[in-house]
């Protein structure tokens, strides 16, 4: 094994007479820009990618947890509660069970120290500032009430 020795300056920026010297070199090298379009396409499809799963992750969230667990607004065939389940983990946003016990808490005792995201709190709290501390002992106390 050989350990290569490392030149000390090659992390220090270059005088200005040598940025001239190295442009003028390259206007003598022939170079004109070519797209690599697999990386082009890689990185659009990055992006598509990303934006569907934000959209199913949303969907999952709102669809499954919200209007289907949390408030029994539709009944749903068991195919579909698993895809609302997994587009729901994707939103990272708790499991369903404490997503359902939370917005049933905040439905029941909004605006009290029951409700996880109470706007008495502040606008930060209540938006998402809620997410990022400990929950307050009544949600646990009250949620424990609810028939989850
Ligand atoms: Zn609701």
């Amino acid at each position: 094994m050989s350990i290569k020795k490392i030149d000390g300056n090659q992390f220090l920026a270059l005088e200005e007479d040598e940025v001239t010297k190295l442009d003028e070199e390259a206007k003598q090298i022939p170079f004109k820009t070519a797209i690599v379009w697999k990386n082009v396409l890689m990185f659009i499809g990055w992006h598509i990618g990303v934006s569907l799963l934000m959209y199913y992750s949303n969907f999952g969230v709102a669809a499954g947890a919200h209007r289907l667990w949390c408030h029994r607004s539709y009944k749903a065939t068991l195919p579909l509660r698993i895809f609302l389940m997994i587009g729901n983990c994707i939103a990272v946003q708790n499991d369903i069970i404490e997503w359902v016990r939370d917005h049933r808490c905040h439905h029941k005792w909004t605006d009290t120290n029951a409700d996880p995201h109470s706007t008495k709190r502040g606008f930060f709290f209540a938006h998402m500032g809620w997410l990022l501390v400990k929950k307050h002992p009544q949600i646990k106390t009250q949620g424990a009430k609810l028939d989850l």
